[in-house]
């Protein structure tokens, strides 16, 4: 492979393009576009028809490599996309023709672990390099913050600052932010969501901070954490035996995993029909239903992580499809479910299939139901997003029971909690980071 022959740019177009390193390293372009890579990769036919003869391992480098293109060697990055998909992505079947893509067999339970881990791995790679060490600064509501802590816990030459709001978070993911110790420091802030954001914000335009360090954020439209996520729609397909392409079913709140799958397919992974599943934060499902995109103030629902307004990701389908309309709507359709739908979706199919959804995984599995009941002969895959132990005040009243916790989480539930608690202050994070 020629080095650097694959640039990004930003879709906002006003700033230069960039290779892999950089724009990982730079999250967002400077003129706030996400970046987009110059070419999405063509795979060959023998490639996608010989999937089953491939390790997990393997598959991951050959869709990823394109892509870093040169910015790591090639041993590293083999190592990295070893460690990413370091647990199980079992394809599990469910019902005559729905399978689950089990996405929650990783350390905190959820499929965002994947990007994560890619992410956390390239950073510190590109921070050794440097010979500087890299300081990553993020703040969470919640989920994200044990992803990311996880994804960068241990890695060399990398120190994570999470901020995240006192009181506000579940005592489990509070555990993910602060039991993990090592390079990982919780800040414990005496404020809201919204007054760590601002912190963290303000930090990336202190000139005086970002001189003194080499400072990243670990945003979600990162091209690290997003490009990685493409891995197990490749991986699906590596189980699937039926005979004609899946349709394939994303839970969907920043349009993150779902625009990944969207570019496999591109990429020649044979793919049927893409659903974007959305609860009633349903500004995608309009647009597509009537042209008209008309971005909302996000409500609370069952499925919280995909409470989004404002869908960050979608553009970047957009961007795949070239902007045609027509094109796009062949390939995506989305559905939106109700909160009501959600939990007796999830109390019928753990009765009738003995399969327990989490409400996340719940309306991936009821928009697949319905398309297919619409499009008899055609089979299909859901995305289980998370697993249902991490919802357990709504799925165990559904069912009546408890839900037991998975072996590999159950000792970071008794490791004690280690934070510093700060005022909602600028000034009491700078001061933190200088020390
Ligand atoms: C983040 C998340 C989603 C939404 O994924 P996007 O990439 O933002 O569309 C769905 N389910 C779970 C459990 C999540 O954590």
């Amino acid at each position: 492979m020629n080095p650097k022959t694959m640039n990004y740019y930003s879709l906002n177009h006003r700033s230069p393009n960039v290779d892999f390193r950089e724009a990982a390293i730079r999250g967002q372009a400077p003129d706030k576009g996400l970046y987009f890579p110059g070419q999405v990769n063509t795979l060959p036919g023998e490639f996608i028809e010989g999937l089953k003869q491939l390790s997990p391992e393997e598959i991951a480098y050959k869709v990823l490599a394109p892509y870093v293109d040169g910015s790591i060697p090639e041993a590293e990055l083999r190592r990295i996309v070893k460690e990413t998909i370091a647990f199980d992505i079992p394809l599990v079947k469910v019902t005559e023709n729905i399978w689950s893509l089990e996405l929650f067999h990783g350390p905190t339970l959820a499929f965002k672990d994947v990007g994560a881990r890619f992410m956390s791995r390239c950073l510190g790679y590109f921070a050794r390099e440097r010979k500087e060490k890299l300081v990553v600064l993020v703040a969470t509501s919640g989920d994200t913050g044990g992803a990311v802590a996880n994804g960068f816990y241990d890695v060399p030459g990398v120190d994570v600052v999470i901020l995240y709001p006192s009181g506000k978070v579940s005592p489990v993911q509070e555990k993910q932010v602060t039991a993990l110790g090592k390079n990982i420091h919780a800040l414990e802030v005496k404020g809201n969501f919204d007054d760590c954001q601002r912190m963290v914000k303000h930090a990336f335009v202190d000139d005086e901070l970002t001189s003194k360090l080499f400072l990243t954020s670990a945003n979600s439209i990162n091209v690290a954490r997003w490009l990685p996520q493409q891995v197990y729609y490749f991986l699906a397909l590596r189980q699937w035996n039926e005979e004609k392409p899946p349709v394939i079913c994303v839970p969907s709140g920043n349009f993150g995993n779902i625009c990944a799958g969207m570019l496999a397919g591109r990429s020649g992974l044979p793919v049927e029909h893409f659903i974007a599943a959305v609860n009633r934060n349903d500004v995608i499902a309009r647009y597509l239903a009537s042209g008209d995109y008309q971005p909302v103030q996000a409500v609370a629902t069952l499925s919280n992580a995909m409470d989004v307004g404002e869908p960050s990701n979608f553009i970047r389908i957009e961007e795949i499809f070239g902007k045609e309309w027509t094109s796009l709507t062949d390939h995506l359709s989305a559905a939106s479910i109700t909160d009501e739908e959600t939990i007796a979706t999830i109390r019928r199919v753990y009765q009738k299939y003995q399969y327990l959804l989490d409400p996340h995984g719940a309306v991936g599995f009821l928009a697949l139901e319905r398309y297919l009941k619409e499009h008899p002969g055609q089979k299909g895959i859901f995305l289980e997003t998370a697993h249902p132990v991490k919802f357990p005040e709504s799925v165990e009243k559904i069912i009546g029971g408890s839900i037991p916790v998975p072996d590999h989480v159950k000792p970071l539930l008794t490791r004690e909690k280690v934070s510093t608690l700060i005022e909602p202050e600028y000034g009491a994070l700078k001061d933190f980071l200088l020390k």
